[in-house]
Parts: structure tokens; sequence; C-alpha cells
């Protein structure tokens, strides 16, 4: 038994968001007061990649404007901030296949409405480093939950390449680099995505540059157009609750 597993078992459970012990009542990993201050994306929003427009100065979005096409719609749920941090980086309270399912709900809570057209689901791959040091693919427990909660099909459309480093490790024109061909197309995603609306699923957005990796590597297969989605999202300090305004 892995020594977190191991602490599940002596501990009484914990919400995963704050550490505090969870009353028997309740029925998720992470408490009522956590929950509450999981706030919106602040508004408004670009309407494609969902990003923040800030003060209304730039007439369009410049986070966006080199997606590739297919890549139509984007959104998260919340910023990466506490408690978003500690759900989808800290773990150390809870089974982290708990706190995952609960973050793939939580999505088709929040968004479901604007995700009625998706068809089939696609995990973005976690690094392989990182799933050496967690043991687990995240995206891919968020990605199942989420396709329950809205009775779509997961499909193992995408795996990493042989030789993608980790994106907590490299920066900026660096990271965009990396993750091309970062990326595999397996033999049944033509077969599973043609034509279809796809939606991509990861914990986290942080530049977007995984986003447009997985969606052009998505590419050949011909869906019919890509929207993404994630728990949390990586947003300039401005827009971070007590970051400088
Ligand atoms: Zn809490
Ligand atoms: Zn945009």
């Amino acid at each position: 038994m892995r020594a977190a597993a191991l602490l599940d078992f002596i501990l009484p459970p914990a919400c995963a968001g704050c550490g505090e012990a969870l009353s028997n009542r309740e029925a998720l990993p992470v408490c009522e007061n956590c929950r509450l201050r999981l706030r919106e994306i602040p508004a408004p929003c670009c309407q494609r990649c969902g990003f923040p427009l800030g003060t209304g100065h730039a007439p369009s979005c410049q986070e966006c404007r080199e997606w590739p096409g297919n890549l139509v719609w984007v959104r998260a749920v919340t910023p990466l901030e506490s408690p978003a941090t500690e759900l989808v980086h800290g773990l150390k309270y809870q089974g982290w296949r708990r706190v995952g399912i609960y973050l793939g709900r939580e999505i088709g809570r929040r968004l479901g409405r604007a995700l009625l057209g998706v068809q089939v689901i696609v995990a973005v791959p976690t690094s392989r480093s990182r799933m050496r040091r967690r043991g687990y693919n995240q995206a891919q427990v968020i990605a199942e939950s989420l396709g329950a909660t809205l009775g779509r099909p997961v499909s193992a459309a995408l795996s990493r390449g042989p030789s993608a480093r980790s994106q907590t490790t490299v920066r900026g024109r660096q990271r965009l680099a990396n993750v091309k061909d970062a990326f595999v197309l397996s033999p049944c995603a033509k077969a599973e995505l043609e034509g279809r609306v796809v939606l991509l699923v990861d914990d986290v957005i942080t530049t977007g540059a995984t986003l447009r990796a997985a969606a052009l590597t998505l590419s050949p297969a011909q869906p019919a157009s890509i929207l993404a989605v994630s728990f949390a999202r990586r947003l300039p300090m401005a827009h971070i609750e007590g970051g400088p305004r």
C-alpha cells in the first residue's frame, strides 16, 4: 500500500482543499467552505478561449489568435488559486481518485449546459515524468467522471510521445517547442472522432500550449470541432484573488 493510501486508511477523512476534518455527513472529498470559495473565471472573457479580457482596452483577444482553427471553445471552472490549487496539486489528504471524480462532476455541473453538443471526450495525457511522480493521470480520471456525468464516451485517441518532458520544468517559447510532437494519435482515433464534436479534458490550463498541441495532433482524425475544459486555469496575477490590481 502506498504511503498516501495508508494515511487515508488510518486518518479520518480530511478536506482535499484545506485539510480540515470532514464531517461524517460529508459525501464529497471537499468541504462546503472550500466548495464555496471556488469562484468563476472573472468576466468579461474571450468568447473563444475564455481568457479574461481585463478592462476592455483590447477589442480582440491576443491569447487565442494563433490557435488552430478547429479549437473553437475553451473554458475552466475556476482560477488556479487556493483552494483549487490544493485540489489539483495537493491531493495529500484524500484519495486522489475521489478528488478527480469530484473535479469531473464539478466541471459537468458548472459548464454542462455548454457541453450538450459534445459527442466524444478525450483526456489530455499526463507527461511520463508527472506520471512517475504521481503514479496516476488525473486528467484521465476527471475525463471519465465528466463522461459519466454527461453520458458521453471517453476515447483513448491521444497518448504521450516518447520524448515529452514535463511542462512544469520548461517555460514560454521553449514550452511550446516542447509540447509540439508531444502527443501521438492512436489508430482508433479516426473511427472514433471523425465528423464529431470532441471535448478535450485536462486538470489545469496554464499557457494553452498543451491544448494547442493536442488539437493539432487530433486534426488528422478530422473532428468536426474541438472544445476543451479544465477544472482550473492559471491567470495573470491581476486576476488572482489577493493579487495586485
Ligand atoms: Zn476545505
Ligand atoms: Zn481568446
